[in-house]
């Protein structure tokens, strides 16, 4: 019994190098990317016989499963415009949750975290809209919430506890690594020294030098960094009102927190309310946001 491949659906490509038509390296398989990328000795993975190969085999989710995920996501919101916030949460939760199950053993906790911070973008316009003459902030007292060590939780009370919004980061990564207890990963001097080692692996050294002295803590809410949080640095004062370049007007925020307090540091001075700006989607947001004209500085 032989075995014929459909041509039409079938796609022949290296996952290494580019073939000679053209065809860039890499393949999708049920939605899962996978590519090879060629590494420098010490890197590089091992064949059974510990033998070195020169490359590493990466798979990651494919983009446009990505890019589906989040438009079921925001089709979900625009139709709960008008809904309470638990209806909208419970239609959420299953999507959140099946899409970082079916990838857990491939997400990194980066590739989640800016899923997270996609769906707070969503929700925060979904909340302005509910509410066009109330601010940022009195949205985010509303609609979102501190629980436990969760910071910025979607969530609603329901008698005494809240009925929360699944982050795509509460999966556990199969790589992740433990930490134990209360123990932040972020809490000054370990990371400091860590990136100065150049050993973090998601910490630069400059961020490491604010959270050395920010003790962990964001100065905005005063909590500290978790795993999974996005985060910004900030001038405190900032540049067009007269602030300087110096260490003394850093500082390391949650990328929430930054938002809001770029809004209040704004608010009055723009002629486009930041209340009623669209945020862009498509601008990921990483760990450490490259600079944005003069509010921001890139490490
Ligand atoms: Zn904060």
């Amino acid at each position: 019994m032989g075995l014929d491949l459909s041509h039409s659906k079938t796609r022949i490509a290296h996952t290494l190098h580019e073939r000679p038509d053209g065809t860039k390296p890499g393949i999708d398989f049920l939605g899962f990317a996978v590519r090879q990328i060629p590494m420098v000795k010490h890197q590089s993975g091992k064949n059974t016989n510990g033998q070195k190969l020169g490359f590493k085999t990466i798979i990651k989710p494919a983009e446009k499963e990505i890019s589906k995920h989040d438009d079921k996501v925001a089709k979900t919101i625009d139709a709960h415009k008008a809904a309470p916030q638990a209806a909208l949460i419970k239609h959420l939760n299953p999507i959140i949750r099946g899409w970082s199950n079916y990838y857990s053993a491939v997400c990194s906790s980066e590739i989640y975290s800016e899923l997270d911070y996609r769906v707070y973008s969503k929700l925060r316009r979904w909340g302005q809209r509910r509410h066009p003459h109330k601010n940022g902030a009195w949205c985010a007292k509303r609609y979102w919430h501190t629980i436990g060590n969760n910071h910025w939780t979607f969530a609603t009370k329901s008698g005494d506890s809240y009925f929360t919004l699944c982050k795509h980061a509460d999966t556990p990564v199969v790589r992740h690594v433990k930490v134990k207890g209360d123990a932040s990963p972020y809490d000054g001097d370990l990371a400091y020294g860590r990136a100065r080692m150049g050993q973090h692996p998601e910490v630069k050294p400059a961020v490491a030098k604010l959270l050395k002295r920010q003790k962990g803590k964001c100065t905005h809410c005063e909590l500290t960094f978790r795993p999974g949080d996005l985060w910004e640095v900030d001038q405190i004062q900032p540049k067009a009102k007269g602030g300087g370049n110096g260490w003394s007007n850093l500082q390391l925020l949650h990328k929430h927190c930054h938002d809001l307090k770029t809004q209040h540091d704004w608010s009055g001075t723009r002629v486009k309310s930041p209340t009623t700006e669209e945020p862009d989607d498509a601008k990921v947001s990483r760990p450490v946001l490259k600079t944005n004209g003069s509010r921001k500085r890139s490490v």
